[in-house]
């Protein structure tokens, strides 16, 4: 805390800093002086949580988008008290859990969780997470619509059952966890510098957290690998010479969570939200064909190969496997 993130010393996220200073240094100031400081005190949580009888469970709930209403909220609340301890966990992929169910009364909770809208998550499909899509000053997607697109295409293909995680992010930051999933989206805008309009000032230079602005001749140029498609350079310019080139969903496959974290492969690029869902479509049928995760299906059959079958239906997807972006 007094090194990093807005109330540090340096202001800086950890991961820039380790970038900046190197791991050992960050490592050195923080373990420095450590036997000569007070004892932290511990809190401790007197929730019990764990649960080692048999006959109870964790009830995990469907919330699309990490989506519920007031009114289902309140459903949730009231099951929690009436059927468990009182308590909800909410999980990274925004999936409200009740933890210390008793299993005899999981069809009544079914059915008064239905009164809602809201139904039990029991295996197959994980939840479909999202970020704030649409409401995040920082979005370029709206990535609700999306994700309802792509449950109710889950719906009509009768594959609820199916083993897989899909995420989408409004932007290329990483709260939407679209590349820890085996298919995730994340929106992303091109920026292009118009050189009649730019007068070189570098107002744009120290926005761009990636390093990929540099001012060449008394002109702003952008160097592609280094873009991250975040469009924070787009607002600046006083000149307005920095416009959008192309905005769309970047799409990434093959990433997962877990003990042997993997980050997803980016495929295609700047898509629109009717190629992402055809995408989509034909990542559900991939993975239901061969019965495997798709990070499995790449180390079989090659990542050109699931690329070549996830977009080969349109000409114009730009495609890349440049996975800058993450
Ligand atoms: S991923 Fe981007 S759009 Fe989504 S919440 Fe994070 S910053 Fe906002
Ligand atoms: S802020 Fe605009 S005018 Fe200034 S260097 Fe960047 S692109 Fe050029
Ligand atoms: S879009 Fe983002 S990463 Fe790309 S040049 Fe602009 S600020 Fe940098």
């Amino acid at each position: 805390f007094e090194l990093i993130g807005s109330r540090g010393k340096t202001g800086e996220r950890g991961a820039d800093l380790i970038n900046r200073l190197g791991v050992e240094t960050v490592k050195q100031y923080l373990t420095r002086d450590l036997q000569n400081r007070p004892d932290q005190q511990v809190v401790e949580c007197h929730t019990k949580l764990i649960e080692d009888q048999s006959d109870k469970t964790i009830l995990r709930i469907r919330a699309t988008c990490g989506e519920v209403d007031s009114k289902q909220l309140r459903k949730i609340a009231d099951i929690a008290e009436r059927f468990g301890k009182g308590f909800v966990h909410f999980v990274v992929r925004g999936s409200p859990e009740i933890p210390c169910i008793d299993k005899q009364h999981i069809p009544d909770i079914e059915k008064e969780l239905g009164t809602v809208g809201l139904r039990i998550l029991d295996g197959g499909i994980d939840n479909l997470q999202t970020c704030y899509g649409g409401c995040c000053t920082e979005s370029i997607m709206n990535t609700h619509p999306l994700l309802r697109g792509i449950e109710r295409k889950i719906d009509e293909l009768g594959m609820r059952d199916l083993k897989i995680k899909i995420s989408a992010a409004g932007c290329p930051s990483s709260c939407g966890i679209a590349h820890l999933s085996d298919i995730g989206f994340h929106g992303g805008v091109e920026p292009e510098v118009n050189a009649s309009l730019c007068d070189g000032c570098g107002l744009c230079v120290p926005i761009c957290k990636r390093k990929a602005i540099e001012i060449k001749d008394g002109i702003a140029i952008v160097d592609n690998e280094e873009c991250r498609y975040c469009g924070q350079c787009l607002s600046v310019c006083p000149f307005e010479a920095i416009t959008e080139k192309r905005r769309g969903y970047a799409v990434l496959v093959g990433g997962h969570e877990g003990k042997d974290t993997r980050l997803g492969t980016v495929i295609a690029q700047f898509v629109s939200e009717e190629t992402a869902l055809q995408i989509a479509e034909k990542c559900l049928n991939l993975v239901r064909a061969r019965g495997a995760d798709v990070a499995a299906i790449i180390d079989e059959i090659g990542i050109d190969k699931v690329k070549e079958k996830l977009t080969s239906f349109s000409d114009s997807i730009a495609v890349t496997t440049n996975n800058n972006q993450e």
